[in-house]
């Protein structure tokens, strides 16, 4: 197998904030692979937050080298050889991901029937950025004319109060909300009886990745909206943690290096009885719909980052009525726009 590597900018369609701070633009790293007169593509995230670069998921790729072996069906084994080579998850992501292509095209069928999956995604909520109050209400309302079905709000910021209670006042379609660790405790107590209120449906990450007792706190004022992991959990050996302090859990493909990582974490995730989220980065619809392969096996899906730029350098993927819909062609189903 050959592999070669790159990286793309891509252009938020509107400056995207969240508590950690604003981007108008997001880098995104592919790896290519050729077998056999097919060629398999996937793609990574980095994220400062996680210590990953474009630069690091770069050199990994790169550097797969001879791990990767002659046969791109040993998934099992080459993700075993690759984690043990450590570096960027990013990197082994997109790896990951274009293996799974790569497969799907040398045996003309889509991922998510190789894995055995259905096709029909929940539907995908679309992410309000932090924003002024005015300017709150207005994306919300734009995105529920554009017949998206669920809303994720970022809060964190300023006035999460007053922001939230526009947005309900604009749409009636149901929230989320995402604090990106943005909260203390006590802010926490203060929103939850209004968040319940407003019947938001999940909280993801009110608190900083590892306040496990501020977590355990807020899930015993028995509020039943659940407390959603994310920047908290990223690999298989973390949910049996986060089942001891919250409600669910947010998967990236960004985060678990790869599909397979990710289904392992659905299916432990289901035995400890937590809540399924699938979340994603600022990504093509490259990288989006490498997660939405397996969106069917989740109970909360927030596939939106490909919707967010301006600049989708991939086509493939659709969008019915807020839901994702999968491509029948063999593999992830995306291709490069010429
Ligand atoms: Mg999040």
């Amino acid at each position: 197998m050959e592999i070669s590597s790159g990286v793309r900018a891509l252009t938020l369609a509107e400056t995207f904030t969240i508590a950690r701070g604003s981007t108008d633009t997001a880098e995104v790293v592919w790896a290519e692979i050729t077998h056999e007169g097919h060629v398999g593509r996937g793609e990574g995230a980095p994220d400062d937050r996680y210590g990953e670069s474009a630069g690091a998921a770069r050199s990994f790729i790169d550097g797969t080298g001879d791990a990767l072996g002659d046969d791109p069906f040993a998934l099992e084994a080459i993700e075993e050889r690759l984690r043990a080579r450590g570096g960027s998850v990013v990197g082994l992501c997109a790896v990951e991901c274009a293996l799974h292509d790569l497969i799907g095209k040398l045996a003309g069928q889509p991922t998510w029937r190789l894995l055995g999956l259905a096709d029909r995604t929940p539907p995908t909520s679309y992410t309000i950025g932090i924003d002024s109050i005015e300017g709150s209400a207005d994306r919300a309302r734009r995105a529920a004319e554009a017949g998206y079905r669920r809303l994720k709000v970022k809060l964190g910021g300023e006035a999460d109060l007053e922001r939230l209670e526009a947005i309900r006042a604009a749409c009636d379609l149901p929230l989320r909300v995402d604090a990106n660790e943005g909260w203390t405790l006590d802010e926490a107590r203060a929103l939850l009886p209004v968040l319940a209120g407003l019947g938001v449906e999940l909280i993801e990450q009110p608190f900083p990745a590892g306040q496990r007792d501020a977590f355990r706190e807020l899930r015993s004022a028995g509020s039943g909206i659940p407390l959603v992991v994310d920047e908290g959990c990223h690999t298989l050996r973390d949910v049996a943690d986060v089942a001891g302090y919250a409600d669910g859990v947010n998967l990236k493909l960004a985060k678990t290096g790869g599909i397979r990582e990710a289904v392992r974490m659905i299916h432990a995730a289901r035995a400890l009885g937590l809540v399924v989220m699938l979340g994603c980065m600022i990504e093509s619809s490259l990288g989006i719909s490498a997660a939405a392969q397996f969106a069917s096996l989740c109970d909360f899906v927030d596939l939106d980052g490909h919707l967010l730029i301006s600049d989708d350098p991939a086509e493939g993927l659709g969008l019915e009525q807020g839901r994702i819909v999968l491509s029948q062609r063999p593999g992830l189903g995306v291709e490069p726009l010429a």
